[in-house]
């Protein structure tokens, strides 16, 4: 938990969101700013600020991660999807919390 970190804000309430899942571990949300019909979030509970932060004792929370997108993404109707992990500021991460963007559907605007 990072006192000023949106995410954390997020994981424990304090800041609303669109909620689409929640386990012991991880919270999925609707991104605030879609990029594409539908864009959300998966946020491990665990405040880590970039994929560069991970190692070895992340591995389990980093594959269930990754393992809960397709399920999630059939659950919005998606029959396909892409997935993001923007690390680092270079790397166009804007909240240092680290998160997996999945979306699919098409362009938000259209
Ligand atoms: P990044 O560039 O760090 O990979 O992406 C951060 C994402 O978080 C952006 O797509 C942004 O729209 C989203 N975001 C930032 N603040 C909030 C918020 O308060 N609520 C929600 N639902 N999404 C947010
Ligand atoms: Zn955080």
């Amino acid at each position: 938990m990072s006192a000023d970190c949106i995410f954390c804000k997020i994981v424990n309430g304090a800041v609303p969101s669109k909620k689409i899942y929640e386990d012991e571990d991880l919270i999925a949300f609707f991104d605030i700013k879609p990029m594409a019909k539908v864009h959300f979030l998966l946020v491990p509970k665990l405040h880590v600020e970039t994929l560069k932060d991970c190692d070895s004792s992340h591995q389990a929370l980093l594959g269930k991660m990754l393992l809960l997108a397709p399920t999630l993404a059939k659950e919005q109707g998606l029959a396909g999807f892409k997935t993001l992990i923007n690390t680092g500021r270079e790397g166009g991460q804007e909240v240092f919390h680290l998160h997996v963007h999945v979306f699919g559907g098409g362009n938000a605007s259209t």
